[in-house]
């Protein structure tokens, strides 16, 4: 049976009433479901399969019943997700070879340590920098999106060039995004856009307000009286490192070069 499912960076480890441990990764589109003997589910991950979904599902890749009839799912619709059975003893050694940087919601994730980080990636864009778990372990892309966007910096800007202001500023947006989107299980999204609530179980889960909103008036923007006459700069999508990235080119800009 499932004993403990804790969290190290962005992988989860699942402990079992025998020396054995599962660790796994559930990358963009990954999702853990525990199925518990008296038919209860825990859920985390991406909201795909639906939480009353049949499992298993054409998505699901791996499943596992145990002796007291609990069942794990990890199911995947991308095919990026990994697990891997090892005994108890590696564990830690597994977990140190991955190097994962502080965890953003620990009590030893501050300004200073942001700062430090980042200072050994000062070449490259901070969005880069922030999706490097050996940087911060645990921010995906849209955390990622959502602190730059509150802490009004240019995904493109180069970590050295923050200043600690900004590096505070970012720090500050990076815990309180955190803290609105851990407590109700995540941004809820329909695809690659931000999804309305129309579940009262997914309440405060419609946060967002750049990753996954293209097109959407920036409400920073509009906050700070920008556009009045109805021209509010609107938020924009391009690519960065590879990933979508959503941002307001108003309150986000990129300094000039000098
Ligand atoms: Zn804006």
């Amino acid at each position: 049976m499932v004993t403990a499912i804790s969290r190290v960076g962005k992988m989860l480890l699942v402990s079992l009433d025998r020396p054995v441990t599962l660790a796994l990764h559930l990358k963009i589109a990954g999702q853990l479901v525990h199925v518990r003997n008296d038919g209860t589910r825990i859920l985390g991950g991406h909201p795909y399969p639906l939480a009353g979904a049949d499992l298993p599902d054409t998505a699901t890749r791996v499943w596992m019943s145990f002796t007291n009839a609990d069942t794990l799912f990890v199911n995947d619709q991308r095919r990026f997700c990994w697990v891997r059975m090892m005994h108890r003893r590696d564990v830690e050694g597994f977990v140190e070879g991955h190097g994962y940087g502080p965890d953003p919601i620990g009590p030893a994730f501050s300004a200073e340590v942001l700062a430090a980080r980042l200072a050994l990636r000062r070449g490259r864009p901070t969005k880069v920098a922030l999706l490097d778990q050996t940087c911060v372990a645990g921010i995906g892309n849209i955390y990622a999106d959502e602190s730059l966007y509150r802490a009004r910096i240019h995904p493109r800007r180069l970590a050295g060039t923050l200043d600690l202001g900004e590096i505070r500023r970012l720090h500050e947006a990076i815990v309180g995004i955190l803290a609105v989107a851990v407590p109700v299980g995540g941004a809820l999204m329909m695809g690659n856009r931000r999804s309305a609530v129309t579940d009262p179980a997914d309440a405060g889960r419609d946060f967002l307000q750049a990753h996954g909103c293209p097109g959407d008036p920036c409400a920073q923007c509009r906050d700070d009286g920008k556009g009045s006459g109805g021209a509010v700069p609107l938020i924009i999508r391009e690519v960065v490192g590879g990933r979508g990235t959503y941002f307001c080119p108003e309150c986000q800009k990129l300094p000039t070069a000098r």
